[in-house]
């Protein structure tokens, strides 16, 4: 089947904001996204759990005052079981029955000597089976495509992912990557290694490129010197940058169509107009705002 025939799913991550005008942008984001009626929306957790009561305020209204499907992102670095557990039982408790359960960062961050809480679930497979003996929740994990930063090769990390996947998760969000290739790579050998749950391509929507490039040396993510050269010179010009970007996504979403790819989780930093724009070039936004 052409993948213009097939249908195609999207979730959106929105963080928890740290001002008012933040907090104002985020549900004027949310407002416009639910038009475009996504599988759920994610919220993430700040860094060793830093955004706790922010996430959970962010979750809860979206689970009691909105009609979109969310999902909380928790994390067990620098946590006890008994603080993780409150953090889900909340969940349950306000009606969030989707989680992205993750490891997390050292505090020192992405790279650093990681050290699990004496306490605490030390990985997310044992966050994973701890969560499913809570509630029955749909669980999503991270898997990276180019590798974890602590795990030694491919091999091992899709080792991880499988522990993951047999701990009771439902499927995989990747970490962000630029090359549709390292998707399909990943995905083939991972299909080959035997896992048979969906592998989700997380795709970034960040148009400040120095910012972006900042993430993507922490956390792996090669990025092609011909996407850095679009970014030149382009510092002070938003408005450019958002085009550049938007025409990027799309061309690795489509991409990623030809693969086969139905489902994408776009990592929306807030704002609402790149997803839209991606949306819209994808020919999905239409046939949903209409729905
Ligand atoms: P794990 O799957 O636990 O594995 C990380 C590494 O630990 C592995 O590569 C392996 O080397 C080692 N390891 C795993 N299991 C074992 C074991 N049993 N024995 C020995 N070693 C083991 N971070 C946040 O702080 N908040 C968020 O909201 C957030 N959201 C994210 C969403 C997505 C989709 C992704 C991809 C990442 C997100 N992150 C978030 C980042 C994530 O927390 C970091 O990448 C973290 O370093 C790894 O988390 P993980 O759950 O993938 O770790």
């Amino acid at each position: 089947m052409s993948p213009s025939a097939r249908e195609i799913r999207y979730s959106f991550e929105l963080f928890p904001p740290k001002t008012p005008e933040m907090e104002a942008r985020l549900w004027d984001s949310v407002e416009r996204l639910a038009a475009l009626n996504p599988s759920f929306v994610s919220v993430t957790y700040g860094a060793g759990g830093s955004t706790r009561e922010r996430t959970l305020g962010v979750v809860e209204r979206l689970a009691g005052q909105t009609a979109l499907e969310p999902a909380g992102h928790i994390t067990c670095v620098g946590a006890s079981r008994a603080e993780v557990d409150d953090v889900l039982a909340r969940y349950w408790k306000a009606g969030v029955r989707r989680i992205v359960a993750l490891r997390g960062d050292p505090p020192e961050g992405p790279g650093a000597t990681y050290a699990p809480h004496p306490d605490g679930y030390a990985y997310a497979c044992d966050l994973i089976a701890g969560a499913r003996a809570i509630a029955d929740f749909d669980i999503s994990v991270g898997c990276y495509p180019e590798v974890h930063p602590d795990a030694r090769d491919i091999k091992a990390e899709i080792e991880n992912l499988k522990r993951k996947l047999d701990a009771g998760a439902a499927r995989a969000i990747t970490q962000f990557f630029f090359d549709p290739d390292v998707f399909c790579r990943f995905r083939d050998a991972a299909a080959n290694a035997g896992v048979s749950r969906p592998i989700v391509p997380g795709i970034m929507l960040q148009s400040n490129f120095k910012g972006l490039a900042r993430m993507a040396a922490l956390c792996g993510a090669r990025i092609p010197a011909r996407i850095a050269a679009l970014y030149d010179g382009l510092e002070a010009d938003v408005a450019t940058r958002d085009l550049i970007t938007a025409q990027l996504v799309a061309e690795l979403c489509n991409r990623l169509r030809d693969e086969g790819v139905d489902d994408f989780h776009f990592y929306t930093m807030n704002r609402a107009n790149l997803s839209l724009a991606t949306c819209r070039l994808l020919g999905v936004a239409k046939a949903h705002e209409a729905a």
